[in-house]
């Protein structure tokens, strides 16, 4: 994960050659910049950092060492947006997560992912099959469940996604269940359908967090379609999917700043165990080498 990311940030670094002088750190922004920008992240999140580093390399003193600093810091604080990260478990079990995005993001998959995250936590999880739009959903929820060993919650006697989440919710309240994970429905582009719907199971669901599925693949559309999500239901967080499929990987670094909610987690692969935990201190370490 992060491999071009990283190659490009490594190679902009060794190339910086210090003078302490001014020519010296426009020439080494110049090359962050440049690496910053091929592995596509945002312009207005690179133009912001450039800024930072360049202010607080001036403030400390130019020099390779107060240049790094900067940079690290700066970083630093572009992906720590909102504090929380990884999994965050209610004060009372069972914690329940809701977790939304367009179909075909890896919603489901990612659903799966995360079943399999907590139950090699030693957690408890049920997973909650309320995506009654997309046909092979509930299925694919089922192979999945069975896959990763954890409880699937389904009834396809109904078509209505609140009476499914309001019934397993009974079941969960009443059992040993740590984690309630509830898969909703996605559609190709959000509509005042999917939001309807959306916002009638977050009310029955009452969850502890909101999470957004966004597709990597689709660059700054998952930043558009995450920013319209946290507009309407309200989101607490982002779980980045198809990472290994993003040929530069930059959406990463400015996805928490652009969609002011944090990134959580990081899918990169199809196979359930292809989930990584999003913190940004490992992730500056990666970069910076
Ligand atoms: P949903 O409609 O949002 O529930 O999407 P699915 O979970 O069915 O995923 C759509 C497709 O994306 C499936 O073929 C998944 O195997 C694939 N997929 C999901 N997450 C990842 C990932 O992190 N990497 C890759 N390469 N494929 C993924």
């Amino acid at each position: 994960m992060f491999d071009i990311l990283t190659d490009s940030f490594t190679n902009a670094i060794k190339k910086i050659r210090f003078n302490d002088d001014d020519k010296a750190l426009t020439k080494a922004l110049d090359e962050l910049k440049k690496s910053l920008l091929r592995a596509d992240v945002n312009h207005k999140v690179v133009k912001d950092l450039i800024f930072k580093v360049q202010i607080e390399t001036k403030k400390n003193g130019i020099g390779k060492d107060q240049f790094l600093e900067a940079l690290r810091n700066a970083l630093y604080e572009l992906l720590e947006i909102g504090g929380n990260r990884g999994f965050v478990f209610a004060s009372k079990p069972p914690t329940v997560i809701l977790m939304t995005g367009l179909q075909g993001s890896g919603k489901t998959t990612t659903t799966a992912k995360l079943a399999n995250y907590l139950k090699n936590k030693q957690k408890k999880v049920m997973v909650v099959a309320a995506d009654l739009q997309r046909l092979a959903a509930v299925e694919q929820l089922r192979q999945l469940t069975q896959q990763v060993g954890v409880e699937l919650y389904e009834d396809e006697s109904t078509k209505n996604p609140v009476e499914v989440v309001t019934a397993a919710l009974k079941k969960a309240n009443s059992g040993i269940y740590d984690v309630v994970l509830i898969d909703t429905a996605g559609r190709l582009a959000i509509d005042n359908e999917l939001m309807d719907e959306l916002e009638a199971v977050k009310y029955a669901a009452n969850p502890s967090e909101i999470f957004y599925v966004a597709d990597s693949m689709t660059g700054q559309d998952a930043i558009k379609t995450a920013t319209a999500f946290k507009e309407k239901i309200g989101i607490d967080g982002v779980i980045l999917s198809k990472y290994d499929g993003d040929s530069k990987g930059g959406i990463a670094l400015g996805l928490s700043s652009q969609v002011q909610v944090p990134l959580r987690f990081i899918g990169s692969g199809e196979k359930i165990e292809d989930l990584e935990v999003f913190l940004p201190e490992r992730v500056v370490n990666r970069l910076m080498g």
